[in-house]
């Protein structure tokens, strides 16, 4: 046998690995200092009451013969699910029939699954810096990728290049474009007309984008889209990836979803029209077998008035830290994006460090933690990504920390 020695071309330290092992070495040289962490993405906040009640009762269910189910019939999600979702699309002003929908563990998994419908000898677009499941998916089917720059000339929003890309001496036009709005890491946010510019350059080139919405639920800013689907023409030319994650404090939980309109369509070499929806789930019927119950009945919760009600206190407490570490950032004269509309603070390192050398001195001077931008594509080298994850008092604490150190 042979392996995919695509595999074997991927980054070999991954960006977390590398920061677990320095704060290890750190805290045994210095057991009694206390470490704020707020570079790791995940939630910290429980679930809400409601979201916890369904899935209880959804568990009481399966321990009964008349209630009890098995697999799911199409695995794409049961319909309660998926008409919540369609529901609240439509809360912001986007229009996304339910049939569109299908339900997932976690953007993660589409985001990585996604590329199996689309040829390797695709050109894809990521931006840079980017979320890294983009570009070690494609690694892995050995495709090629181009980079549009996301940095500080452009707020961290990278636009189209009307010239195109060049790859290897060569000039082309992408196949398949990633955006991801509110960015990880940068929490930048696209606004209608960069995003519609993105909808028309798609179009233009024949080309596919796929959306990450994992953070749509943080932006407070209404003239925002929080969906690709608010605007016009997208539906010809977007897959969008939403996840409960964040939105609800489901990274534990796992429930996410994945929209492919049914107007998305393409030709194939024979001519033939083919629906992009209908070969995903010609590829999740032979590959995924659906999201659990309880889980789904949990996410069902979500989006009933008290569910959300309640999720945005968790966000809200969220978005306290963010406002939080904006603040700080802005009293220090310190160049960031994000913070506003975003879960993520993305700021420029002081001092003139690269971003390993500045995690290494907020470590081992004030103990803080966050991530080095250099982990997410070349124009993080001299950046640094912040969370608003973790616990008010530590951010607060952090905060105090960084004043000192900068000051
Ligand atoms: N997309 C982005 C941009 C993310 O940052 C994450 C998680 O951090 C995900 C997708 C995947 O999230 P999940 O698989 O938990 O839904």
């Amino acid at each position: 046998m042979k392996v995919n020695e695509n595999y074997l071309k991927l980054e070999k330290n991954y960006l977390f690995i590398r920061i677990a092992e320095k704060i290890k070495a750190f805290q045994a040289e210095h057991p009694e200092k206390k470490i704020i962490r707020m570079g790791i993405g995940d939630v910290t906040q429980p679930l809400a009451p409601v979201v916890v009640e369904a899935m209880k009762k959804a568990a009481d269910e399966l321990a009964v013969k008349e209630t009890f189910r098995g697999y799911e019939d199409s695995g794409a999600g049961y319909d309660f699910l998926r008409n919540a979702v369609s529901g609240y699309y439509k809360s912001f002003g986007a229009d996304v029939p339910a049939c569109d929908i299908r339900i997932n563990d976690g953007a993660k998994s589409d985001c990585g699954n996604l590329v199996d419908i689309f040829d390797d000898s695709n050109i894809i677009l990521i931006t840079d810096p980017a979320y890294p499941v983009y570009v070690d998916s494609n690694l892995m089917n050995g495709r090629r990728i181009v980079y549009a720059d996301s940095d500080e000339t452009n707020g961290f929003c990278a636009m189209p290049s009307p010239d195109g890309y060049l790859l290897e001496d060569q000039k082309v036009y992408p196949d398949i474009i990633y955006l991801c709005s509110p960015n990880n890491p940068t929490g930048a946010v696209y606004t209608r007309e960069q995003l519609s510019e993105w909808i028309a350059y798609a179009k233009a080139h024949n080309a596919v984008i796929l959306f990450d919405a994992a953070y749509e639920a943080f932006i407070k800013d209404s003239s925002l889209p929080r969906s690709i689907y608010q605007l016009e023409g997208s539906k010809e030319v977007a897959i969008e990836m939403c996840s409960l994650s964040k939105t609800a404090g489901f990274t534990g939980v796992r429930c996410g979803y994945t929209v492919i309109p049914s107007e998305l369509k393409t030709t194939a070499s024979d001519g033939t029209e083919v629906s992009l929806a209908q070969l995903w789930n010609r590829r999740e019927g032979s590959k995924f077998n659906g999201v659990s119950y309880p889980v789904q009945r949990a996410a069902e919760a979500v989006f009933t008035p008290e569910g959300q009600k309640q999720v945005r206190e968790s966000i809200l407490y969220y978005q306290k830290n963010a406002e939080l570490i904006a603040g700080t950032l802005s009293e220090l004269n310190i160049p960031f994006t994000g913070g506003i509309n975003s879960p993520y603070i993305w700021f420029k390192c002081p001092f003139a460090l690269d971003s390993w050398s500045f995690f290494d001195k907020m470590l081992h001077e004030i103990a803080v933690v966050g991530t080095p931008g250099a982990g997410f594509g070349k124009n993080g080298v001299n950046w640094f990504r912040l969370t608003a994850f973790g616990d008010n008092q530590e951010t607060e604490e952090a905060m105090q920390r960084l004043r000192s150190m900068i000051k």
